[in-house]
């Protein structure tokens, strides 16, 4: 049956399918891991400046929650679906079991336009949202954690709102939070430091050298700019970039750091100097050696999969490869590093930050980036030999580690009751 990539629930399915069929999961076990275990959605109401009332709707979605707490960040977003909170959320299920993580996986939305709302009518939907989920989030069961337009300030006002309900703080409800209330060092960075370091295997996998290696970006947010920085430190030659205002491009390299600080300023890359510009949809089929795709769900798609020229592809957005761009790409050789395992880093960080709340006890920086690269580099290791043992790619090595990992805890635990 051919998949409506326009659902993302119906492409993460397909892609458990195919790593359930190849396990040769039972029907029972399918039928378990195929369905969210829990839906809410809400309706609320927020006051806007303007002292009307608006209506919001909300969704957290725990996917599975056999291997420990629910885990994944909340997105804002006008584009946001019951159906894509579902498919991030079974796809944060497949990522802390790859990178070896306690957690089941959950993701969060909410339909509205951030940029559309001041940031006192954002707060205001920020805490009343997390009153509404109030009745699933908590440190043992469910904890969120910042996604796309989403920061920690966001994750503050949450926290803050969780506490007031129960007289205390409670630091370990929420991740990426700001360093003063019990956020982590390196937790920023964190998506992006292991985007640097899955990209760097790859590249010695692959016989690539970083320093002869041109590299596009789509995406500007905490995911692409910082990648772009540390891909950029790691030697690579950043051709091209792009945020929602369009793309920018320099064959001849970019230098990233001028470009944050441009983007800081003028609020977009849009006539960044020394740069032509490009649509966000050229920027994708450019020259290059490396596709970083950091936005959204699927870019790389059977319209568009002919003109990609990079042979090595980092996604460090989740999903932006549709399940038919992903076959014809495997044919041609390019290797691509699977979103569940590139952009990883951000909840394995967010991992140490829940466990520093819990233990009151908080690490240097520089132990959270040891610890984020020996998981990182490890899980990258895992799924290229697994990949290699089943002559296969690394998606399906990513997911062949990851469905049997949740698969076995949810079968020794058993059917209750
Ligand atoms: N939103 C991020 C992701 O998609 C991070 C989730 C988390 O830290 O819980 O992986």
């Amino acid at each position: 049956m051919a998949i409506n990539i326009d659902n993302a629930y119906d492409v993460a399915v397909s892609q458990f399918d195919e790593a359930a069929d190849r396990l040769g999961l039972s029907q029972a076990m399918r039928a378990i891991l195929r369905k969210p275990k829990r839906e809410l959605i809400v309706n609320f109401p927020v006051r806007m400046d303007n002292g009307d009332v608006e209506m919001f709707t909300g969704y957290r979605v725990q996917h599975n929650i056999n291997r420990g707490p629910a885990k994944g960040g909340i997105r804002f977003s006008p584009e946001v679906s019951l159906d894509e909170v579902r498919a991030l959320a079974m796809w944060m299920t497949w990522k802390c079991a790859v990178v070896g993580i306690p957690f089941g996986g959950a993701k969060g939305g909410v339909l509205c336009d951030p940029h559309k709302l001041s940031r006192s009518e954002l707060e205001r939907l920020a805490r009343r949202y997390a009153t509404e989920i109030s009745i699933l989030i908590g440190p043992n069961s469910d904890i969120p954690a910042p996604d796309m337009n989403t920061n920690p300030q966001i994750m503050a006002w949450m926290m803050d709102t969780f506490s007031m309900h129960q007289g205390y703080s409670v630091p370990a409800v929420i991740t990426g939070k700001p360093l003063a209330i019990g956020g982590s060092e390196g937790r920023l960075e964190a998506t992006a430091r292991g985007i640097q370091f899955v990209t760097r295997e790859a590249m010695i996998d692959i016989g690539m050298n970083p320093e002869e290696s041109s590299v596009v970006i789509q995406g500007f947010g905490n995911v692409g700019a910082i990648s772009a920085r540390l891909l950029y430190e790691l030697g690579c030659k950043i051709v091209a970039l792009s945020d929602i205002s369009g793309g920018v491009y320099n064959p001849n390299g970019i230098d990233v750091h001028q470009a944050m600080h441009y983007s800081k300023e003028h609020g977009a890359l849009r006539g960044l100097p020394n740069t032509e510009a490009v649509t966000n949809a050229e920027l994708l089929t450019l020259p290059c050696d490396v596709l970083v795709p950091a936005a959204i769900e699927n870019q790389i798609t059977g319209k568009n999969v002919s003109q990609i020229k990079a042979r090595l592809i980092i996604e460090a957005a989740n999903g932006p490869t549709t399940p038919e761009a992903d076959h014809i790409l495997n044919d041609r050789g390019v290797t691509i590093v699977p979103d569940i395992l590139a952009n990883a880093g951000g909840v394995t960080v967010s991992y140490f930050e829940w466990v520093q709340d819990l233990q009151r006890f908080f690490w240097a920086e520089h132990e959270i980036n040891d610890r984020l690269e020996s998981i990182m580099t490890r899980a990258y290791r895992a799924v290229r030999n697994k990949a290699q043992q089943q002559e296969t790619n690394l998606r399906m090595g990513a997911y062949l580690l990851a469905v049997a990992r949740v698969a076995e805890a949810t079968e020794i635990r058993g059917v209750y009751p």
